[in-house]
This record gives structure tokens, sequence and C-alpha cells, in this order.
């Protein structure tokens, strides 16, 4: 299915409401659960994420998608269904019962680890990274760090917002990053 660009475009700038001074004084949170309530802003959403692990042809070209916790999961599951492949969740420290492999990373104050489980990929795994901010890109870098790891090969990350002035893009290197919107 193909995302008719005006729909698309409704959805975010009508479903998408900016908390300020959330959950600190000088941030703008980009809350999503708007979007979420609505059937068809979700589904557009949905479908533009999921056209990231589909080749020029339409053909589906990645293996597994990962979702970050947490409202990357709520976006990254419904795409691994209509993807018809598997969803991998990356997880906050301490959530995964099994052996995980664990990223830390800097936060703007303090540190926040991640992790995966250490099966969660076979070698050589076609992976979509998917989130619903890229900010500084950090969460995305470190999550990219894991899927190596377990032997995934990040084929593209796919985000709902882009927060372009704070240059996350930077972090991901010559990977493929498609931001369905960039403020
Ligand atoms: P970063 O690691 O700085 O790229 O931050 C990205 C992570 O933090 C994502 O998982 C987002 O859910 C969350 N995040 C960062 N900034 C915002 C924001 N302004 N609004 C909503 N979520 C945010």
């Amino acid at each position: 299915m193909t995302v008719d660009a005006a729909v698309l475009h409704d959805a975010l700038s009508g479903l998408i409401r900016d908390v300020p001074d959330f959950p600190e004084v000088g941030v703008v949170f980009k809350d999503i659960s708007p979007l979420l309530a609505d059937h068809d802003g979700f589904t557009t959403v949905v479908e533009a994420l999921a056209s990231s692990g589909r080749d020029e042809k339409g053909v589906v070209d990645v293996d597994k998608v990962v979702g970050i916790e947490a409202r990357g999961f709520i976006l990254a599951a419904p795409v691994a269904l209509a993807l018809g492949v598997g969803f991998v969740p990356v997880r906050k420290a301490g959530k995964l019962p099994g052996p995980t492999h664990r990223q830390s990373y800097l936060l703007e104050y303090g540190e926040a680890t991640l992790e995966v489980h250490q099966d969660a990929f076979r070698e050589g795994d076609r992976v979509l990274v998917i989130d619903d901010v890229l900010a500084t890109g950090g969460t995305v870098d470190a999550t990219m760090r894991l899927v190596t790891r377990g032997g995934g090969v990040v084929s593209a990350v796919a985000v709902l917002i882009e927060l372009g002035f704070l240059s996350g893009r930077e972090k991901l290197g010559d990977c493929r990053l498609s931001a369905l919107t960039t403020t």
C-alpha cells in the first residue's frame, strides 16, 4: 500500500501534541497519544514506517523489526506484522529475562542502558529499527550497536519525528534514516 502524502501530513500535523516543559523545563515533549487513538492516522503512519522495510519494487527486504522501549514498541509491532516479519524488543536494563547484550550511552545528565536478548537475531538478519522520536541520536545509536553485537545488520532506521536541531542523524553514520517529519 502506498501512503497518500496529504493524509500522512494531516496525521502528523494534527495528531501529535507538543507538551511544553515535560518531563522537565525546557523540553517540548512530542505526545503521540492522539495519533495512536485515531485509527486512520495510526494506520497511515504504520504504513509509512513499513515502507522503510521494502525495496523500490515493494518487496520486503528486512528480516526483523526492532522497537525501542516504550513508544517504539507501539509503532514497531504493527510494522512487523504489516511486513510479515518478526518483532524484537530493545528494552531498558533489567527487563528481559534471558541472557542479553547490554549497551550504555550518555544522557544529558547521567547514563542509560539498553538490552536485547542474545538470541534475538539470526546471523546476518537484516533489521529495521523503529522509534517515535530521534533527538540526540544516543538511543538509536545504542540500539544499532546491540543489533550488530547480536549478529544482525541494520538496514534502515525509521522514526516518526526527527528533532533536526539536535543533529541526531550524525550519530547514524551512513545508515539509511527515514523521518516522517522533521522539526
Ligand atoms: P535521543 O537518545 O536523545 O535521540 O532520545 C530519543 C529517545 O527519547 C526516544 O526513545 C524518544 O522516545 C525520547 N525523546 C527524546 N526527546 C523527546 C521529545 N522531545 N518528545 C518525546 N520523546 C522524546
